[in-house]
Parts: structure tokens; C-alpha cells; sequence
């Protein structure tokens, strides 16, 4: 999806997208009837320009990677406040200026996806702010904010955000749709709490418009709360997604080493064992083979979701009330790793002979090669068991450890378990 040139994108989409775009072109048709643009006006839009410009700045080095880390979907982010507020607060010439300016700059100054995805979200900015603005022009004197009106203002304020959003976020959708059909629902909806992050900018929008009215001297105040909210929440988004391995939803390799070697730390401070387990699927390469790469990735998902389960399931069985230590991460591949903290070898070996059964009973359905559907139902796995101290002494020698146990496995046979020898006791 990154990759798309205009021309070479699929007709219905590209219908879709200019059509988009030419409806976008009509909206300034909203001003007929509204008064001409005074100075405050002026006053307002230079004042939200700067604000939104400032911000752009500001948040550049975080939005970057936002960005790159959503791969092409879509992704909330903080501007809605400085567009919505000029939608309630500017008339629509003004309000469409400001929301061209905002996204051009940070076209200007971020990841440069290609002009035709600028327009087009801009676009869908321009169509949503519209259906505010239609919002605002059915049910308030004059068309936008500009006085006190009591309880209806706020009714109008919320009709007129869900508006706005509603109107982007759908528009978006159908694009996202049109380009990838294969695209889960759940992908589609996005995560819930980029809602909450993308209405709460909206919040923000309406406050600054009443602040602007009512003590436009108060309105740098705002940068405090947009940008807490940049670098609080939107910084600790990219941190979870650059910490997931984005194909099976698991933790990458890199995390998972990560707090592997924090917990032999206090495994060491509290002399407790700390079990790893070494997942490989047996004869992986032929799946691949056979029904294609994307069916294989479909499999990788599949254990994935079975590997968080079977823990899920231990933890419940003993009655802990979570193992939230357990940590189970793709190292690569068709390889998978489990962090197992206080856990003996006894106990690991049971657990990884559950992962083994359970792979073992596994039926995926796919979409093969040619199209049509198959089922694969001949998966197994070969694990490998190492713990801490018995086996090894440091995280690196522990993996190595429970990967050398994996191969054994493979060599007797595969589809089975082996558990790695004691090492003998170090020197010193
Ligand atoms: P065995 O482990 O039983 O010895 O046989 P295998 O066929 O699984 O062998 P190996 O572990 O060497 O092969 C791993 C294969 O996994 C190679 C590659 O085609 C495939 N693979 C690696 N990463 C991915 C991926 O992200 N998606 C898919 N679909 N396949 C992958
Ligand atoms: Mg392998
Ligand atoms: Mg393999």
C-alpha cells in the first residue's frame, strides 16, 4: 500500500479516491450565505495556525515514527485540534485554509507519503469539517461559534464533532477497504483508545475555540495539554509498537531478550529458576511450499494465538491470579521463545509438552496457493526446555541452551520435547 503511484492503483479506488478529492473541491461552496471575513477573523486563524504549526514542530521526531510504525493504516493523530477548532470558531474559506496549511506543513515535514495521499487525507479533513460546518450552519445563528448559547451550544458542539469525525474516519475506511479487502475488521477499527486519543483532540479543538472567543489571551495555555498528551500517550503507543512483532501480534526477539534478562536478574537476587522454552514447527519449509508464504504466515498467527493460551490456560490452573511474567516472543521465523520465570524444569517440561499437544491437535484453514481454501492439520513442533541456574548461567547460554535441547528433539524424531542437560557447575 505504501507503494502506490496514482496511475497504477486499481480503477475502482482510484475512482473512490478522486471522487473523494472533487467533493472536497465543492466544500468552500459552504461559505455562500456567511458574512464576510473580518479581522478577528484573521486574528483567529493566524493564531491557530501558529498554534498547529508550533505543535507540528514540536512533535515531529515522535510523528515520524508514528508513522512509519502504522505501515500504511491509518493512525490517529493530535491535529483534529487545531482543524476543529477552526471549523467551530472561523468561516469555512478560513476553516479550509487553516486544515490545507496544517497538512501541508506536516507533509512538509514528516515522512512525505506521496502527494495524492496528502490530498486525500486532507480531503477527507476538508469532508469531515464540512459536515461540522453543516452542523453548525443548521443549527446555529450566524453558522459557527461567536457567542455564549447555553445548553444547545454544547448539544450543537457534540453533534458537530461526531460529525467531523464520523464523516473522516468512514471516508478513510473505504479507502483503506478499497486497497486491501483482506484488511480485518479489527485492523479497520483500529485500537479503541486511538479513538479516545483522536476524540479527546477534538475536545481540545472545542475548548481552544472557546478560549479564543472568550480569553484569546489564554490560548498558548493549550500547547501544555496537546503536547503532555504527544509525548505522555502517543510516545508510549510507539514504544508498545516497536517492541510487537507485527505479524503474529507476539513480542519480537529484541523484548523479549529484554525482559528475559531482567528477570534472571532477580531470579539471581531471589535464587528462583527461570525456565525458557524453545518452539521450532516441524517441516515449516513445506507449508511454505505448498500453500504459499501467506498461508505459512496465517499458520505463524495461528501457534502464536495457541502459545498465549496454553499459558493463559496454566496460569488459570494454578490459581495464580495472572503469570503476566510468562512472556512468550517470536524470535524469527517459524521460532518461538517462552520466558517461564519461577518455574522448575518439572513444571517447564509439563508446560512445554501442553504446547506440543496442543500444536499437535491444530487445524488451520488457509487460503492456498491457487485460491482455493485448504486445511492444514499435520503441524507439530519440537521444543526445547533449558532452566536457570541448572542449565546455564546466563541469559545467552540459557537460550543457547534450550535451542541445542530443540534440535535434539528434532534429531529423535521431531514433534517432541527435550529438556537440556545440567550444566556442569562453573569454576569460582
Ligand atoms: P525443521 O524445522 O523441522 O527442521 O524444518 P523446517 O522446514 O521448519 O526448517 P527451517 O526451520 O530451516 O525452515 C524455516 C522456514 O520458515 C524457512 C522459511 O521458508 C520459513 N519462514 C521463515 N520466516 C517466515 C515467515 O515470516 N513467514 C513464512 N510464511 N515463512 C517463514
Ligand atoms: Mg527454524
Ligand atoms: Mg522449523
Amino acid at each position: 500500500m505504501r507503494s502506490w503511484e496514482l496511475w497504477s492503483i486499481p480503477p475502482v479506488l482510484l475512482s473512490y479516491v478522486l471522487a473523494v478529492d472533487g467533493l472536497a473541491l465543492a466544500a468552500p461552496l459552504l461559505a455562500y450565505g456567511v458574512d464576510p471575513i473580518g479581522s478577528v477573523d484573521l486574528v483567529r486563524f493566524a493564531v491557530l495556525a501558529v498554534g498547529s504549526a508550533i505543535h507540528i514542530e514540536a512533535a515531529r521526531g515522535i510523528e515520524k515514527l508514528r508513522e512509519l510504525a502504522a505501515e500504511g493504516l491509518p493512525y490517529v493523530n493530535l491535529k483534529g485540534m487545531w482543524t476543529f477548532a477552526g471549523v467551530l470558531l472561523l468561516p469555512p474559506p478560513l476553516a479550509f485554509a487553516l486544515i490545507v496549511t496544517t497538512y501541508l506543513h506536516s507533509w512538509l515535514r514528516l515522512n512525505r507519503v506521496r502527494a495524492y495521499r496528502l490530498i486525500f487525507t486532507t480531503a477527507t479533513i476538508v469532508l469531515g469539517s464540512a459536515a461540522a460546518a453543516l452542523v453548525l450552519q443548521a443549527l446555529l445563528p450566524g453558522g459557527y461559534l461567536g457567542e455564549p448559547y447555553g445548553p444547545v451550544g454544547l448539544a450543537v458542539l457534540v453533534l458537530a464533532g461526531l460529525a467531523y469525525w464520523f464523516v473522516n474516519y468512514g471516508l478513510v475506511i473505504g479507502a483503506v477497504l478499497l486497497s486491501s479487502p483482506e484488511t480485518t475488521a479489527r485492523e479497520m477499527v483500529g485500537r479503541l483508545t486511538d479513538h479516545f486519543i483522536g476524540l479527546g483532540s477534538l475536545g481540545l479543538g472545542a475548548v481552544t475555540a472557546i478560549l479564543l472567543i472568550a480569553q484569546p489571551w489564554m490560548s498558548p495555555l493549550l500547547l501544555v495539554p496537546v503536547l503532555g498528551l504527544q509525548y505522555g500517550l502517543l510516545a508510549g503507543q510507539f514504544q508498545t509498537a516497536a517492541r510487537t512483532d507485527t505479524k503474529t501480534g507476539l513480542v519480537n526477539a529484541a523484548f523479549w531478550h529484554e525482559m528475559a534478562s531482567k528477570e534472571l536478574e532477580r531470579a539471581t537476587s531471589t535464587n528462583s529458576p527461570v525456565s525458557v522454552l524453545y518452539v521450532d514447527l516441524d517441516f515449516f519449509k513445506p507449508i511454505n511450499d505448498t500453500h504459499g508464504h501467506d498461508a505459512g504466515d496465517k499458520v505463524l498467527q495461528t501457534v502464536a494465538a495457541e502459545l498465549q493460551q496454553v499459558l493463559q490456560a496454566v496460569a488459570a490452573e494454578l490459581q495464580r491470579a495472572t503469570r503476566s511474567d510468562d512472556l512468550v516472543g517470536r524470535l524469527g521465523g517459524e521460532e518461538f521463545a517462552v520466558l517461564l520465570p519461577s518455574t522448575s524444569p518439572a513444571d517447564a517440561a509439563e508446560i512445554a509438552e501442553r504446547i506440543r499437544r496442543r500444536v499437535e491437535g491444530l487445524s488451520v484453514r488457509v487460503n492456498s496457493k491457487a485460491g482455493q481454501s485448504a486445511v492444514i492439520d499435520n503441524l507439530t513442533c519440537s521444543v526445547g526446555v533449558a532452566t536457570f541456574p541448572d542449565a546455564a548461567s546466563t541469559l545467552e547460554l540459557l537460550v543457547q541452551a534450550a535451542d541445542e535441547a530443540q534440535y535434539a528433539a528434532k534429531d529423535a524424531g521431531r514433534n517432541r520435547i527435550v529438556v537440556a542437560p545440567t550444566a556442569a557447575p562453573q569454576e569460582g
